[in-house]
């Protein structure tokens, strides 16, 4: 578009004269402006949108920024940059997320359109947006922002570009590149947004930690055992913990060298996870303080698997509950409390008996609860070794085991537990 064609259609957009927004046009091309910026800063002069009141947002170091600030100008260097699309006001939008930084923090950002730039650019982005996500500023690039590389490259201590070990991955991360080799996988169908979608769903792992992921465009590279860079990647919790999300925009390349996997979990801290909002396959020792209620002989709905109380389901009313076995026990670690939830085979293995069992000792005693009664007399004071996955809501903290051993060699923990006995 030439100078005339943008003033025509600025003038119509704005209802103003065309031969004054074309002369403020002309003036600002005469310094050099570039046509785009010139246009906003006509707009921006009549009214006509752009967010600020004043045609040149006050220019702030990132650390400054707060969502109290309308529109910002800041030179930043780009960390990361995502891609994904999002359905928005009905419509498939194609957005790129990420962080920059300059000296002073990093921030996150949404671009609700391609600007062309990179991790690892310098740039001077005018007249962004501010507004709240979660609870922190972030920068919204969209049409009324200017995009250029600044004049010197900005220097910032945080890492440039997307590359993470699984163990640094968290809920919320957009853009990062992962080296891993694919542990399960399985397609799964399900019914999104349009219609029915085939999805690839499993774990990958390398030597930090493992991690589930979900691939919404199935690749068939994702076989069990290959060693893979995967590209472009976002991160979000699900079942209370991190998950790898793969998109069309993702890439997946095979690596010559196989990846190495920890067979064991990593140990953390139950302070450590719940800070992480859930980790994915972890251990930990500490020590039983309680079996809780709805340990032992339970009874599942039929119909959902969920635990009935008084022969009644949350969900489906009076049913004929089935009997299963489960243990759901408070564990200490000094640090902070979880409950450990083990499934029926670690709880006939902690119980030393199986549901069979456990049936027959209710019915002699007449008493269902005489098996969480023996279950919590071999637990309670006791220090074990728990390796599951630890998710986080409101009620607290939950593992659900895949592992529960005793933890007599851990002197640190079997000093507390004794001294946990002392106590009582
Ligand atoms: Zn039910």
């Amino acid at each position: 578009m030439d100078v005339n064609s943008h003033a025509e259609e600025l003038a119509s957009d704005l209802g103003v004269d065309k031969t004054e927004v074309k002369a403020d046009l002309e003036n600002l091309l005469e310094y050099s402006v570039p046509i785009d910026e010139a246009v906003q800063s006509v707009r921006r002069k009549h009214g006509g949108g752009g967010g600020g009141s004043s045609p040149t947002p006050e220019s702030v170091d990132v650390s400054a920024i707060t969502t109290d600030h309308g529109n910002v100008t800041v030179t930043a260097r780009v960390l990361t940059r995502g891609t994904r699309t999002i359905r928005y006001q009905g419509d498939d939008l194609t957005i790129r997320e990420g962080e920059v930084a300059d000296e002073t923090g990093t921030i996150s950002y949404t671009a609700w359109q391609d600007f062309g730039f990179e991790p690892g650019d310098s740039l001077t982005i005018g007249n962004a947006g501010v507004r709240e996500w979660d609870g922190e500023p972030e920068l919204n690039l969209n049409e009324s922002t200017t995009v250029a590389i600044a004049d010197e490259s900005v220097a910032v201590d945080e890492r440039v570009g997307g590359d993470r070990d699984l163990v640094d991955i968290t809920a919320g991360d957009r853009g990062r590149n992962v080296e891993v080799r694919v542990l399960e996988v399985e397609q799964k169908t399900i019914s999104g947004r349009d219609g029915e979608t085939e999805i690839l769903e499993g774990v990958v792992g390398d030597e930090t930690a493992k991690l589930p992921f979900t691939d919404w465009d199935p690749t068939p590279a994702l076989e069990p055992g290959a060693a893979l860079r995967i590209e472009d990647v976002y991160v979000r919790e699900f079942r209370g913990v991190p998950s790898v999300n793969l998109t069309e925009f993702t890439t997946v390349t095979p690596l010559a060298e196989p990846v190495a996997v920890a067979d064991d979990a990593p140990r953390v801290s139950v302070a450590e996870a719940v800070a992480s909002g859930g980790m994915f396959d972890v251990e930990l020792v500490g020590n039983v303080l309680e079996v809780r209620d709805g340990s032992g002989l339970i009874e599942r709905c039929p119909e959902c698997g969920r635990v009935v109380q008084n022969g009644q389901c949350r969900s489906h009313g009076e049913v004929d509950g089935e009997d299963d076995l489960r243990v759901k026990a408070i564990v200490d670690d000094g640090t902070e409390t979880v409950t450990v939830v083990l499934d029926d085979e670690l709880t006939a293995e902690v119980y030393g008996g199986g549901l069979a069992d456990a049936l027959a000792a209710a019915t002699e005693a007449m008493d269902k609860d005489v098996v969480a009664a023996s279950i919590a007399d071999t637990l309670v004071g006791g220090a074990y070794r728990v390796r599951g996955s630890l998710s986080v809501d409101e009620y607290g903290a939950t593992l659900d085991a895949t592992a529960f051993e005793p933890a007599d060699d851990d002197p640190a923990v079997t000093a507390r537990a004794t001294l946990a006995e002392v106590r009582e």
